[in-house]
């Protein structure tokens, strides 16, 4: 099939051309002839299977064909918004639309507005208006406060990883932010995941919408090669260094669950040689754009992140993705392990897992509907004893829970409530896209030391 027979504009069919898209992707073929008719869409389909397009060229050729009727207007009236839970997948989304836009007939203005850096030069993009505004909702809520634009003439919403937006961490910006739309608008949620709990909310702000799952065909080869290897969580590091080298990994994504576990980590791994920085919210705007480019451009071997780094960013041929903190939840880990294995390329996804983790692991593999098997790898075999049970609950949302980069199998030593205290206060893991974290300006709370200041990648 052919992105023209979907009933895009020869223009766009050809501006997705040129950006490699050889064949609409499922969800693409699904969703665009219902978005382009105006009907309200609640799509969801794996990681890495090209949503922002699914929303993105239907949504530029509404912007070309309100160009073409008015033609004149000044100031441009924002008809397009795209909502999306973090800054780097703002910026992302942002590149994907230009890249999209450049070269249609009528120009279209798309600006990207973010927290954690100045507002200034998104207010001097906004005058004028704009067609398109992509943004984070705190930043957004920053803007309309200042009065830099309104959101009265927005045609189209888009929120990118709904289910994100939807829950209760951004609920308070997102209805401030609903409030000042129009009533009547076309609505296009889109994500990997879509859980029972966030279901009643979409149903209320969708009107009849078209309902687009894409799940791989049954026996299907999947994309994504899950491991699950044994191993006592004080030798994690100097296993990942072990895997790393004999499998020759290249590039891997290393989940933590806290920021400072991610400092802790990368350092420990660049003092023994391994190209290895961190990434989490604590870093100013500009050391995450770095360290995301970076990685981007295969100058770093491991990064090492909180789950800041879990939704939408696409890093074409990202071999691997490691849980080295299981995450706190099934959706979670879909998100983590699509990282890898994107746009239909092959990946691998290993978790480690300690005996006081095995529990949780079970209860993420039960809900993402896959077993996946326990290795051990040679000289790495667990032998610590397993501390009784965590009550249930019990996640590693809690600093002295299992998976949170507490030393397992004995008390906490001193140097252990040192961390976990200084991991609460820096917010535990609460990193992936709370507003408040990821909008605030940057509260200084784990600056990189001054040796990873210095750290320098490849
Ligand atoms: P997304 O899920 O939108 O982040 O897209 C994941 C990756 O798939 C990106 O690298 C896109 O460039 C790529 N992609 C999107 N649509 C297509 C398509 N129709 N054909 C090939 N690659 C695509």
């Amino acid at each position: 099939m052919s992105f023209d027979a979907l009933g895009l504009s020869a223009s766009l069919a050809h501006a997705a051309s040129t950006r490699g898209f050889g064949e609409p992707t499922p969800i693409q073929a699904a969703a665009i002839p219902a978005v382009l008719q105006g009907r309200d869409v609640l799509g969801i389909a794996q990681t890495g299977s090209g949503k922002t397009a699914a929303f993105g060229l239907p949504l530029l050729q509404m912007l070309q064909d309100a160009r073409g009727r008015y033609p004149q207007e000044a100031p441009l009236r924002l008809r397009g918004l795209v909502l999306v839970p973090t800054r780097e997948l703002a910026v992302q989304v942002g590149d994907v639309l230009r890249g999209l836009a450049h070269g249609l007939p009528h120009r279209t203005k798309i600006v990207v507005a973010v927290g954690g850096v100045s507002a200034n030069p998104q207010m001097m993009a906004l005058r004028g208006g704009a067609d398109l505004l992509v943004a984070t909702p705190g930043r957004l809520l920053d803007l309309l406060e200042q009065k830099a634009l309104r959101l009265d003439a927005v045609v189209t919403l888009v929120l990118d990883e709904a289910d994100r937006l939807l829950d209760l961490g951004f609920a308070e910006e997102l209805q401030r932010i609903l409030a000042l739309l129009p009533a009547v608008r076309q609505n296009l949620f889109f994500s990997a995941t879509f859980p029972k709990e966030v279901d009643a909310l979409a149903a209320a702000l969708l009107r009849e919408p078209l309902r687009v799952e894409i799940v791989p065909a049954p026996g299907s080869a999947p994309a994504i090669v899950q491991r699950a290897i044994q191993v006592d969580a004080s030798r994690r590091t100097q296993l990942l260094r072990h895997l790393a080298k004999q499998e020759g990994w290249g590039r891997a994504l290393v989940f933590v669950a806290t920021k400072y576990a991610a400092e802790t980590v990368a350092d420990k791994l660049y003092k023994n040689g391994v190209f290895a920085t961190a990434f989490h919210g604590d870093l100013s705007q500009g050391a995450r754009s770095q360290v995301l480019a970076e990685l981007k451009a295969e100058r770093w071997d491991l990064v090492v992140t909180t789950d800041l780094a879990a939704r939408g960013i696409d890093i074409a041929q990202l071999p691997v993705v490691v849980n080295y903190d299981l995450p706190r939840s099934a959706v979670d880990y879909v998100h983590r392990i699509g990282r890898t294995g994107r746009a239909g390329e092959n990946g691998l996804a290993v978790s480690f897992v300690s005996a006081e983790t095995e529990a949780h692991f079970r209860l993420i593999e039960k809900r993402q509907g896959q077993p996946v098997p326990r290795e051990q790898v040679a000289g790495f075999e667990p032998g610590e004893v397993a501390l009784p049970s965590a009550p249930e609950g019990a996640g590693p949302r809690d600093p002295a829970a299992p998976g949170n980069g507490g030393v397992k199998g004995k008390r906490p030593s001193k140097k252990d409530k040192l961390r976990a205290a200084a991991a609460a206060s820096s917010g535990a893991d609460g990193d992936s896209d709370e507003p408040a974290k990821d909008d605030s300006a940057d509260d200084g709370g784990y600056a990189p030391s001054a040796e990873r200041s210095a750290r320098n990648a490849r």
